[in-house]
């Protein structure tokens, strides 16, 4: 049988890194073990969700290289959870309720005073038929709670290991609205049985679902053919680098922020899926490669630091090591069609962001201000510059004129010369900019003639 896995977002708001890190080992986990990768859309809340945030889910899933196998939107399911909803009732494990959301909220507090869960007290179970019509003709409607067993309920969660509910300390969830319409809770569960999902791997926010959703599980399959309830694994949330909650800065930790900001998919990839376990954090140039390393065993309960400054630096190390052919488009995009991959080899090691090559290409063909600290050097070394074609040997035969002629070595030699030919004091190596930058253009700036 194929490992079935899905990520389940609800469109009702941006993707940001802990949503890609889910999306993420949903996605390994089905390459490692041959399965389906379904992105399923939970736009059951119709308030909130928007045909926008769905279509940013999409794109943000292409930039990340995560494809899915399978596509569901739960707004296109609504007669499947109709149907799995007579069956609730048909069994009785659905019931209504008439509890306005204040009498629920003075309930719950008064419980929280008195020492107790703050559970659901199931006083509609008590109501008679005609207190029920009553209410009903009143024009009240009712909401629907799953009667949950009282027994514990267990698991082994493939990241958390053993995890145990008290029945007594779970409250009846609501299933299905005043207005006819079937919440979260019920339709990710009828979803996950119907498109044979036998892996639910999501955040740790969701445990407590976990608990309920496995008797939900156990009713629904109750008398069908085929399907079990499914393994859990649930993965502890993303901390900021102090170890707050990442929720207040999602904005700034959206994905669309990322790749605005310059941020490589793979850097992405790479930092999640590792953070959280002991391996080592490097840049992984492609998807495929994470494959093979996957483990979801490595994945350990304590949450995981993320920071910003960790994945510049992941971003910087991948740019490093990416040959030209995977960046030619994109340079030619930003009109360094011409640069070639001596241009690219040259400064790539040099680079934070993409766009960081710019500044490389106006070293080597465009306009910089030179930097002349030692004209009498400078001067002497522009006399002595040899005759093109220049290669990368060029520099070291040069240089080594120019040290005979004038006596001097090391960083005096070295330093003005760099900062006359690339009005800077690092960058990449010079006998790899040399040829770039090219002889007329190295002469004027040594002369202080022209940028
Ligand atoms: N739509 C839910 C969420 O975004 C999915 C949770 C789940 O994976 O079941 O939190």
């Amino acid at each position: 049988m194929t490992v079935g896995v899905r990520f389940a977002p609800s469109p009702t708001g941006r993707l940001h890194v802990g949503n890609a890190r889910v999306a993420l080992v949903n996605w390994l986990f089905a390459r490692k073990h041959g399965g389906s990768f379904l992105l399923r859309l939970d736009d059951t809340d119709l308030e909130r969700s928007t045909r926008e945030h769905a279509e940013a889910i999409e794109r943000d899933m292409e930039w990340l290289g995560l494809k899915h196998d399978r596509f569901a939107r739960q707004s296109d399911r609504m007669d499947r959870y109709a149907l799995a909803i007579e069956k609730l009732k048909a069994s009785e494990r659905l019931y209504p309720c008439y509890e306005t959301a204040e009498e629920l909220d003075l309930k719950r507090r008064s419980r929280l005073a008195r020492g107790l869960p703050p559970i659901y007290d199931r006083a509609a179970l008590t109501m008679s038929a005609g207190d029920r019509a009553k209410l009903e003709a009143g024009g009240q409607r009712p909401h629907w709670r799953f009667l949950l067993e009282s027994g514990d309920v267990t698991w082994d969660d493939l990241v958390r290991g053993p995890c145990h509910f008290h029945g007594a300390h779970l409250s009846d969830p609501i299933l299905v609205r005043e207005d006819g319409r079937p919440l979260y809770t019920l339709t990710s569960a009828v979803d996950d049985i119907e498109l044979g999902i036998d892996h639910v791997i999501r955040g740790e926010d969701h445990v407590a679902n976990t608990a309920v959703q496995i008797q939900l599980f156990q009713a629904l399959l109750d008398g069908r053919e085929g399907g079990s309830v499914p393994v859990f694994a649930h993965l502890p949330l993303l901390v900021d680098a102090v170890g707050g909650a990442l929720s207040k800065r999602l904005g700034s930790l959206a994905l669309e922020g990322l790749r605005a900001d310059g941020i490589e998919p793979m850097a992405v990839n790479s930092l999640l899926a590792h953070l959280g376990t002991a391996d080592p954090i490097q840049p992984f140039r492609r998807l495929d490669d994470l494959v093979a390393g996957f483990d979801l065993k490595r994945f350990g309960r304590a949450a995981p630091h993320f920071d910003p400054r960790e994945l510049n630096q992941l971003n910087a190390k991948l740019l490093h090591i990416t040959p030209y052919a995977e960046v030619a488009q994109r340079l030619a995009a930003m009109g360094l069609g011409g640069a070639g991959d001596g241009f690219w080899l040259a400064v790539r090691g040099n680079v934070q962001r993409l766009a960081d090559v710019k500044d490389w290409w106006d070293v080597c063909q465009g306009a910089i201000r030179p930097a002349l600290d030692d004209p009498d050097l400078t001067r002497a070394a522009a006399e002595l510059l040899p005759g093109e074609p220049w290669d990368d040997r060029t520099w070291g035969q040069w240089t080594g004129a120019v040290a005979a002629a004038t006596g001097r070595k090391g960083k005096a030699l070295f330093m003005p010369l760099r900062r006359a030919l690339t009005g800077r004091d690092h960058g990449p190596e010079l006998k790899s900019l040399l040829p770039l930058i090219g002889r007329a253009r190295a002469a004027a700036r040594l002369t202080g003639k022209a940028a």
